[in-house]
């Protein structure tokens, strides 16, 4: 039953049924699961003779009669005369010809929208959305908190709601309960298929909120099993034992032209033992910006070299992949140890000769993007795989990369602060390393928040450095979250920086929108010290190290969260010399308090809670972006205490047995299910 098409249902036809499976729902239970967004609450409809000039409202009404006026050929105004049973009112659309036609006099109607001017002694609300009661609707649009969900084009909210409200019924007493009974019982949790009825449509918040509990901690806790699962797979396969000998290793420590932290040795130690005992390893690097995790992954990479292994980095963008490719290749010239690069860009001709280099075993490191868990790419003995921002990476990339060997060790590396806690019982399936000490001589970096009158200042603290043979970075603001648009606006600034600020000096850009060449082409020329000024957009934010750049300035900066910025002022004090941050900002008093703290502190972790508390519970660790895997409904930190309670459960149930008995086998069979999309997707 859950598993029919939803084309079986009434009203979906093989166009919405299309549309339908754009949002990835193609059975009854995907649509069940396909949440509102948000709810409205349409218990309380204003009375259309309290309606206030210049407010919204949203009222229920039936259309009385029509009028029309042309008040210049391109502004025709509609205008309904309309009831509520108590009063009269006027409902205002513009230049909506078929609206009379879609509610003849006699419909019944939602409206919502801004209260207007009276006319004739009446109110009038200008029409910004509506919807059609028609029988049978009662219960399901009007009088209730009402869903709206996330569509798609060509799909209305009140057909959704129709036909969700149709599923539901289908399904009714079919659902079945995955939960052990003693755990809905120990939490009062509500039945599997009670909770779904109720987030769609919840007779009170008290209901919406307890559908939300009970199928929060479902998602966790189906979440913690199976990194349980994982890890005990793990934990009985047999992986790669590295060679104990660290010959190869300490000569590369004594080319290094620094010596590691106390904080680098402590975590190398670490992954070389995982590395060396025959259990597979999976670690979790954590470090700030510039904490230095690449040296510890490339010493990481020695290690299986000398054992004969071959090593693949993967890393999201091509400029970052050609980055490490250059820092992985200058550690390991010494040893004579070479470093290939593998990215989409890379030319025919070269790609075959590094295809057939790595199937021969010929090449030990390879260094890339997506591009190495293409078909094509095999390896000889692939015996360690490294992954570089790992959250850019879905599972499935993860694991395909590692599927190109037997069973090769893991290392993921990530810059995203996520307190410990969180950090536990979201990668639980990891073990967790964390540098948490910077490099000596690191001054912190200077940072000070301007007025975009003020950027002047800023010019002036460029030319400065750069007189000193500095380099400099300029961040222009993100806009409206499109990359067309903010890419142009980047190359406005960087014409105008070059021709009239900085005529001098030469100024390169980089957006979204350059051809993955022409990235590591500016990249190479700043680089270089070729390009002096690089402006650019967020692009620049993941791990690139110019330890010459000294100033990082970023317009717009009042949009961009803390957690974001402080990676972006991670690109500058990364050598010996000063740096400065300078945050333009708009946006009045607030937005000068939030950034404040950037200025106060450079700890990454600080800055990560400070965010929490400037941009409400929910908003900063939402995203994928963030460097936390997604959940249905449940968002962090606000629902720690649920995630916690779910690791204990799941430790719990792991530990009686839980894979074999037959009580737990609903929840058994829907971890190995969540897991297989996981993977697949
Ligand atoms: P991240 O952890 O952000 O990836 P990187 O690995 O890029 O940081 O290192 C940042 C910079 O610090 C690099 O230029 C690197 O050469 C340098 N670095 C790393 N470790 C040390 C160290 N122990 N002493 C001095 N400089 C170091
Ligand atoms: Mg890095």
């Amino acid at each position: 039953m859950l598993d029919r098409q939803v084309e079986s249902l009434k009203y979906v036809g093989p166009q919405r049924a299309a549309r339908l499976k754009r949002l990835g729902i193609y059975t009854l239970e995907d649509l069940v699961w396909h949440f509102p967004r948000k709810y409205e609450d349409r218990r309380h409809l204003e009375p259309l003779a309290r309606l206030v000039y210049g407010e919204k409202a949203t009222v229920q009404v039936t259309i009385r009669s029509w009028e029309e006026r042309v008040v210049r050929p391109q502004l025709k105004i509609f205008r309904a005369l309309v009831e509520d049973g108590y009063g009269q009112g006027y409902a205002l659309w513009f230049n909506q010809a078929y609206i009379k036609r879609q509610l003849p006099p006699g419909t019944q109607v939602f409206l919502t929208g801004r209260v207007g001017h009276r006319y004739k002694g009446l109110p009038v609300l200008q029409v910004e959305e509506y919807e059609v009661l028609e029988r049978g609707d009662q219960g399901l649009h009007t009088g209730r908190l009402v869903p709206f969900y996330p569509l798609t084009s060509g799909l209305g909210q009140r057909w959704f709601r129709l036909i969700v409200h149709l599923a539901l019924e289908e399904i009714k007493g079919q659902v079945p309960e995955i939960l052990p009974s003693f755990l809905r019982e120990r939490y009062g949790l509500l039945s599997r298929y009670e909770a779904l009825r109720n987030i769609h449509f919840p007779s009170d918040e008290e209901a919406l909120r307890q559908a939300r509990r009970r199928l929060k901690y479902e998602e966790l806790l189906l979440w913690e099993l199976g990194l349980q699962l994982n890890r005990s797979l793990r934990e009985q396969s047999q992986g790669i034992a590295h060679t104990p000998d660290n010959t190869l290793v300490q000569q590369m420590l004594a080319h290094l032209p620094f010596r590691l932290t106390e904080a680098q040795e402590r975590v190398l130690g670490e992954i070389l033992k995982d590395m060396e005992s025959p259990r597979p390893m999976a670690r979790l690097l954590q470090g700030d910006v510039g904490s230095g995790k690449t040296v510890v992954a490339a010493v990481a990479a020695v290690k299986a070299v000398a054992g004969g292994w071959q090593v693949a980095l993967m890393a999201p963008t091509e400029v970052l992949a050609g980055q490490h490719g250059e820092t992985l290749g200058r550690l390991l010239a010494p040893l004579h140890i070479p470093v290939v690069v593998l990215t989409g860009s890379t030319s025919k001709g070269e790609r075959q000769v590094i295809l057939s280099g790595l199937a021969t075993g010929q090449l030990p490191v390879v260094v890339g993007t997506h591009a190495l868990i293409q078909e094509g790419v095999k390896f000889k003995r692939l015996g360690l795989v490294i992954i570089d921002e790992q959250h850019r990476f879905g599972v499935g990339q993860r694991a395909a990369l590692q599927d190109k060997g037997e069973v090769p060790d893991l290392l993921v590396m990530t810059a995203t602060p996520i307190p410990r806690t969180l950090a536990l019982a979201l990668y639980g399936d990891l073990d967790i390393s964390v540098i948490d000490q910077m490099p000596p001589g690191r001054q912190p970096v200077a940072t000070y928040i301007l007025s975009p009158k003020q950027r002047e200042y800023a010019y002036r603290l460029i030319r400065r450095e750069l007189a000193q043979g500095h380099q400099a970075y300029v961040i222009c603001p993100l806009i409206e979250e499109s990359e067309t648009i903010t890419a142009e606006a980047a190359t406005a600034m960087a014409d105008k920086l070059q021709r009239e600020v900085f005529p001098e000096y030469r100024v390169g850009l980089i957006h979204g929108k350059l051809k993955p060449g022409e990235k590591e082409e500016v990249m190479q020329a700043f680089r270089r010290g070729d390009v002096h000024i690089l402006v650019a957009t967020t692009v620049i934010e993941v791990g690139i190290d110019v330890p010459n750049a000294t100033v990082m300035m970023i317009e717009g900066a009042e949009r961009l969260g803390l957690a974001q910025l402080h990676q972006l002022r991670g690109r500058v004090g990364r050598g010996t010399a000063p740096s400065h941050c300078l945050l333009v900002a708009g946006g009045g008093n607030e937005a000068r308090k939030r950034l404040e703290v950037l200025a106060n502190t450079q700890d990454g972790f600080a800055i990560a809670e400070a965010d929490l508390r400037f941009r409400g519970p929910g908003e900063f660790y939402g995203t994928r972006q963030h460097g936390l895997p997604e959940f249905r409904l449940a968002v962090f930190p606000d629902d720690i205490r649920i995630l916690e309670r779910a690791r204990k459960d799941a430790q719990k149930l792991c530990s009686e047995k839980f894979w074999k008995s037959r009580e737990f086998e609903p929840l058994y069979r829907a971890v190995l299910d969540r897991l297989e999309r996981l993977e697949s997707s």
